[in-house]
């Protein structure tokens, strides 16, 4: 990664991050690479030089919530004239030049793919006093990089494609992301063992779709990567996040059985729906059925599977039984946790246009027995752990109590326990001494 000379001169950068793993592990690259170039991770907005507001627009209102967050800064740029406030993110890449006509105490705006400029954009907004948006999309350039991370922690995300050519009729994505783009395998895996060597013990593997991630020089796709990562590099554990059941094929099942004890038992898989009828509408391109079966080949290849998914309630045109489709799905497959989200309308997307809009009050009503109805799933399955033995990676303290630590087991289920010394990084046998469907809790069993 090339720095830029002396850009920053110490001045102080605060970021806010909206939205999901790849928003936070975006933020998490600015921090960097502007701390490669002289700037300072600032601790509150009140400190800052330079606040930036890292936007997602998978949820409802972003605009107006990316508005209302300018706005809290009113008092602050009053009295700090030199403050200088940008939006990034997917607002920032929808939205562009518009925003700094919406928001007159915006100063930048820039995009998704605008990020590894980000040092050079906030030397022409800081030196040179420029009030613009930089939001060009390269579709067809070559995706390469470096994860770059400040503190090295147990666990680190590695970008592996980005934008997603897939179109689901609910999702703004294909549009703030862009064109999918996968980075080369040589690179991947000697960006595993670079953070290896610095102390890293997890990776998670991320893109919209890490199913269609395909190396551009021909070394295959996301097995064949789970493969060389499992075999090539010293990574303890690899997780890889977000699937897409019509992309998860055999070979990706053979490979997780096969590297088992790196790839863990832990697959979320996004259903979006238990009707046939809504999956085409969303486009997602499988049915219920052909969504079983893979669920199926998971179960047989991989004993005591941890599987979660993401349930959207309320999509245009879903009737009660459709909703009931959804709910028969999570009992048939037994999902130990399900992200229950309710349908907002999103710009640009095929499903703005449905007519059979569902009102709010139903909508939230689904959400709501979806979410009771897998509270007391989750209640019955979780006592499947109580009293057994999992080695578990300890990630660190808990934020509440300095003397309890957390772990996660390889099905990803977080354990937490208590201990007098750091057990941070290592990797031990834990016996669950209690079984809560969010948390189980543990003891050392002494080797
Ligand atoms: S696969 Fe569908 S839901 Fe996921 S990012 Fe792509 S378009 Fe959105």
């Amino acid at each position: 990664m090339e720095m830029s000379q002396n850009l920053g001169r110490g001045q102080k950068v605060y970021i806010t991050t909206y939205g999901c793993q790849m928003n936070e592990h975006d933020t998490e690259r600015m921090y960097s690479l502007l701390e490669l170039n002289k700037y300072l991770a600032a601790t509150s907005p009140e400190e800052a030089d330079i606040i930036i507001i890292n936007s997602c627009s998978v949820r409802e209102k972003p605009v107006h919530k990316v508005m209302s967050e300018i706005g809290t800064y009113k008092s602050l740029k009053e009295t700090k004239s030199q403050l200088k406030i940008g939006v990034g993110g997917c607002v920032g890449q929808m939205e562009g030049k518009k925003l700094l006509q919406k928001a007159r105490l915006l100063d930048f705006v820039f995009g998704t793919d605008s990020i590894d400029q980000l040092p050079q954009i906030l030397d022409s907004v800081v030196q040179e006093n420029k009030r613009d948006a930089w939001t060009r999309m390269g579709h067809r350039e070559t995706y390469s990089l470096e994860t770059l991370v400040r503190k090295t922690k147990v666990n680190a995300f590695v970008t592996i494609t980005k934008g997603c050519d897939n179109f689901c009729s609910f999702c703004v994505v294909p549009f703030t992301r862009g064109r999918e783009r996968s980075r080369l395998m040589s690179e991947l895996i000697s960006d595993v063992r670079g953070l290896v060597s610095r102390g890293v013990k997890e990776i998670t593997l991320l893109g919209q779709n890490v199913n269609s991630y395909k190396c551009p020089e021909g070394a295959g796709g996301l097995s064949e990567l789970l493969k060389r990562v499992c075999t090539e590099t010293d990574v303890e554990r690899v997780r890889f996040t977000t699937s897409h059941p019509k992309d998860f094929d055999d070979a990706l099942i053979e490979v997780l059985a096969k590297h088992i004890d790196k790839l863990g038992h832990y697959v979320h898989l996004p259903a979006q729906s238990g009707s046939s009828k809504i999956l085409e509408m969303m486009n997602r391109g499988y049915t219920r059925e052909a969504y079983l079966e893979k669920v199926h080949k998971i179960k047989a290849a991989i004993p005591n599977v941890n599987l979660s998914t993401d349930i959207i309630v309320g999509f245009p045109g879903e009737t009660d039984e459709d909703f009931e489709q959804t709910l028969s799905l999570l009992q048939e497959v037994e999902y130990e946790n399900v992200y229950g989200f309710m349908y907002s309308p999103r710009p640009f997307t095929k499903a703005l246009k449905y007519t059979e809009q569902v009102p709010e009050e139903i909508k939230n009503q689904r959400l709501q027995r979806l979410l009771e109805f897998q509270d007391s799933l989750s209640e019955k399955i979780v006592h499947k752990y109580d009293q057994k033995i999992f080695d578990v990676l300890v990630e660190g303290p808990s934020r509440h109590n300095k003397n309890v630590y957390i772990a996660r087991t390889s099905h990803n289920k977080v354990v937490h326990f208590e201990s007098d010394t750091d057990l941070v990084g290592k990797t031990l046998p834990m016996k669950i001494v209690r079984a809560q469907p969010f948390v189980l809790w543990g003891e050392v069993v002494s080797q």
